[in-house]
């Protein structure tokens, strides 16, 4: 009886593999390994190769138990030919991840992307299990989301839909990675507040964060959590704006769509809870009256296994 399956969770920084039992959605084992993209996307492949073995070495569970290894990247893929088209946090392009990882285990190996597999996982065990009919939000690196209606995922004609992270929300506004100006992930992702941050203390502004922040290393979400509870001005006032255009997005997304909920999640969200609650609030307050009135809010529940979880499961999607 195949009762298992491998879920992966390929990200920039990080490679998270799971063993889950199916039925109840449960981990019964993970394996995490560094990216190090740098050395290329043949080494990523091995380090996902290896990362199943050893899932397989720490579990009593064999590979005739396992029904699919399922792969949420973070990057542009072919669902249907199970290829990463283009991953610029990964390096890798035209990347045949299916069939190398199939080759070697002989077992089904389905393709997704990062958000895909997050929103999956919280659908079926997580904040939204129940619900048919959420999008979903992740503030991170950037900022991602998936549309859900009936219980499917909505793709879109080209597969890309659910892109709020480059909803325009200033016409003339900052540039944002995917070429244009004033995407919403350039004023509400971790990235964003780090750059804002970053750029005061620069400009000789004070903050208490400086007594967190080593020569070299990046802003944390912890980091940022820790300077909001000492009250410190310049990191709360970063944060309040992005609250203010996380909320206009996500007001848009509730007046355009209408969903019964909305899930947030992602580093941020679940590090600073001032951040969550704020957004929420101003992004009821700036929704239409009537779906504002139905709307309901809640933090996904899955934390980092969302992803692992959800890709799990990407066997039983349609393409
Ligand atoms: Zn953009």
């Amino acid at each position: 009886m195949k009762s298992y399956a491998v879920g992966i969770d390929l990200g920039g920084t990080k490679i998270l593999t799971a063993l889950v039992e199916r039925q109840t959605g449960e981990v019964i084992a993970s394996v995490k390994k560094k990216t190090k993209k740098e050395k290329g996307p043949l080494n990523i492949v091995q380090k996902m190769k290896d990362a199943v073995e050893e899932l397989f070495e720490e579990t009593s569970v064999n590979k005739e138990q396992v029904s699919s290894i399922g792969i949420g990247a973070a990057g542009q893929i072919d669902r249907a030919n199970g290829i990463l088209i283009g991953a610029p946090n990964l390096d890798c392009y035209d990347l045949n991840i299916r069939d190398l990882i199939m080759s070697h285990f002989e077992i089904p190996v389905y393709l997704g992307n990062d958000v895909e597999i997050a929103t999956i996982g919280e659908m079926k065990f997580g904040a939204a299990k129940g619900c048919d009919d959420f999008v979903c939000v992740f503030v991170g690196t950037g900022v991602g989301s998936a549309i859900v209606k009936n219980g499917e995922i909505i793709r879109g004609a080209t597969g890309t839909a659910g892109e709020i992270g480059h909803i325009i929300v200033d016409l003339n506004g900052r540039p944002c990675a995917c070429g244009a100006h004033g995407c919403l992930e350039a004023y509400a992702s971790r990235s964003a507040i780090e750059k804002r941050i970053e750029g005061a203390l620069k400009k000789g502004r004070h903050s208490v964060i400086l007594d967190y922040l080593e020569p070299g290393k990046s802003i944390t979400s912890g980091m940022i959590r820790k300077s909001i509870e000492r009250e410190d001005e310049l990191v709360t006032a970063c944060v309040d704006e992005a609250s203010d255009y996380l909320s206009g997005g996500i007001a848009s997304i509730i007046n355009f769509v209408n969903p019964k909920l909305v899930v947030l999640g992602g580093g941020l969200i679940e590090a600073v809870d001032y951040f969550y609650k704020n957004t929420i609030k101003k992004a009821k307050a700036k929704s239409l009256p009537v779906p504002a009135s139905k709307i309901e809010f809640k933090k996904a529940a899955l934390g980092d296994f969302s992803g692992v979880v959800g890709a799990a499961f990407l066997e039983d999607r349609k393409l």
